[in-house]
């Protein structure tokens, strides 16, 4: 599935109780679950952090579905590599 299948996947699952939460509940439960992603890469198994990048992506998507914006044209940021530098692996000073 490429993220323009899933974004719509889920505004077709969620959209309506996702327009009916609004943005800023959105972006608590994208902030709640970004910590338990972080709970899990931190002593979790692969399965754990795999259910949470999961969960962290619905969130993502639905944010964007309310937001009216399409995850496929924020990734486009980065389709040239480095946003800064332009380069294919990053040559930023770290
Ligand atoms: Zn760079």
């Amino acid at each position: 599935m490429d993220l323009p299948e899933f974004q719509d996947l889920m505004a077709r699952t969620y959209g309506e109780r996702d327009a009916a939460r609004g943005q800023a509940a959105t972006i608590a439960w994208l902030a709640e679950e970004t910590g338990e992603l972080a709970r899990a890469v931190r002593k979790g198994s692969a399965a754990d952090q795999l259910h949470e990048l999961g969960d962290v992506l619905a969130w993502l998507a639905s944010l964007a579905n309310q937001l009216g914006l399409s995850l496929d044209d924020a990734a486009a940021r980065y389709a040239a590599g480095c946003p800064v530098c332009r380069s294919i692996p990053c040559t930023c000073p770290p």
